[in-house]
């Protein structure tokens, strides 16, 4: 019947419906206009789905105010880009929202957002910062930090922190010092143990792999990840491959340079700035497990993720991109 149709149409993706050829030149020109940009995307039906998880992923972990109802909740977006989870943060009744970025221009085009839509319940500040260099409390105003944040987000941005362990460690101190005990870290990566996955299934000295959509090309020799028992763990970070995704990450196919996240390597990490894992979950079976959720199901269909028939847009090969990332959330002792 049609919840079986609806079933199948998630599981599996429909036969390939081709992205309609939208106006090149035309998004080109509004790209400063993420709102207009993102109604010409080829790949929205793969944009609803991510921010369908990370809405899963946010009423998940992303609540965690303790004093009751009337407590403030306060959020901490890492890598928050263009401010594309605002609109999620204030719906799940957060109160207060920072927001930092690396690049300038989407941390004012956020802002922007912000400011164009009045009547927010939730108060919000930006700023451009490098969380991977820089120590947030001495680049932020002393105020910000008046209380602690119930929850960090860092959503399809942490992996870029693993060029080295000095990055990655300035990164989990920005997180746990400012998180109160507790509170969640969130976020979304590429799931390493996938791409390696792939890589090894690839013929002699083919170094890439993807589709249309999305693309991996390895460097030579490709990375390879470190035995569990190795005790030099600095050989888990600089694990570097190229990455591209269609009208989302690089401008062409050759990608901009992004970096292995080796699990088990990052969960010993973690525990040492007292963050315990405490969810790790690949978008596909984060699917199918929140798919009938009373909650996030119905969702499923309002976030534009199927359509009224219960069919979904996204082609096989934004199913094969979507598929690489993984969902997590560890607890602050
Ligand atoms: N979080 C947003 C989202 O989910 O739509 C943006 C994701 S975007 C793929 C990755 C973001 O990470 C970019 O906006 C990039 O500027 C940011 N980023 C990369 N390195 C960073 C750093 N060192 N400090 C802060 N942000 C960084």
């Amino acid at each position: 019947g049609k919840r079986q149709r609806e079933e199948d149409a998630l599981r599996t993706p429909p036969p390939k419906r081709r992205a309609p050829s939208g106006p090149d030149d035309l998004s080109a020109v509004v790209a400063g206009h993420c709102r207009t940009a993102r109604r010409e995307s080829p790949i929205i039906a793969l944009k609803n789905f991510n921010n369908w998880v990370k809405s899963v992923l946010i009423q998940k972990y992303g609540r965690v105010g303790r004093g009751g109802r009337d407590a403030l909740v306060r959020v901490l977006d890492i890598g928050c880009g263009k401010g594309g989870d605002l609109l999620k943060w204030s719906k799940n009744g957060v109160g207060e929202y920072i927001g930092l970025d690396v690049a300038e221009i989407s941390v004012r085009q956020a802002e922007e957002r912000y400011l164009d839509m009045r009547q927010w319940r939730m108060r919000a500040y930006f700023q451009a910062l490098d969380c991977y260099r820089e120590s947030i409390r001495d680049a932020l105003p002393k105020e910000v930090f008046a209380s602690p944040f119930q929850t960090v987000s860092m959503q399809f941005c942490m992996h870029y922190a693993f060029y080295s362990e000095h990055a990655v460690r300035t990164m989990l101190d920005n997180v746990a010092t400012n998180l109160e005990q507790g509170g969640t870290f969130i976020g979304t990566i590429p799931n390493a143990e996938h791409i390696l996955r792939h890589r090894a299934s690839l013929p002699p000295g083919e170094l890439t792999f993807g589709n249309p959509v999305f693309r991996i090309t390895f460097p030579h020799p490709p990375p390879a990840p470190p035995a569990p028992e190795e005790q030099d763990q600095s050989a888990a970070f600089g694990h570097k491959y190229n990455f591209f995704l269609q009208d989302a990450v690089g401008e062409d196919e050759a990608g901009v340079p992004e970096y292995l996240v080796h699990w088990p390597n990052f969960v010993r990490l973690a525990a040492e700035y007292g963050l315990v894992q405490e969810y790790r979950k690949d978008f596909a079976d984060l699917l199918n497990e929140e798919r009938e959720h009373e909650v996030y199901g119905p969702l499923l269909r309002r976030m534009k993720v199927i359509d009224a028939a219960g069919e979904s847009d996204m082609d096989e090969e934004q199913w094969e991109a979507a598929s690489i990332y993984l969902a997590f959330a560890f607890r602050k002792r």
